[in-house]
């Protein structure tokens, strides 16, 4: 079996990613997401008799993605005239 790829944290940007996941518990479900170690973010839980690590790579890489920052709004260039 292989994991999936994850990307870094997008909070704190650590490549201490893992795939976590609980169970089969007593409803015989099993969970899987991602956590991140270096801030302790988890992404979206997924639940279901197997378990579905491939969706929460999925969400982990996709939905947990902050906005882009726009580079031409970079503060402090300022241009002095002489
Ligand atoms: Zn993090």
């Amino acid at each position: 079996m292989s994991e999936p790829r994850l990307l870094p944290c997008p909070f704190c940007g650590s490549t201490l990613v893992q795939l976590s996941g609980a169970g089969p518990g007593h409803t015989g479900d099993m969970d899987a997401f991602v956590e991140c170690l270096a801030c302790e973010t988890e992404g979206p839980l997924f639940n279901g008799p197997e378990q579905r690590i491939d969706e929460a790579a999925d969400a982990w890489n996709s939905a947990l993605r902050p906005p882009p920052t726009d580079p031409e709004e970079t503060p402090g260039t300022e241009r002095k005239t002489q």
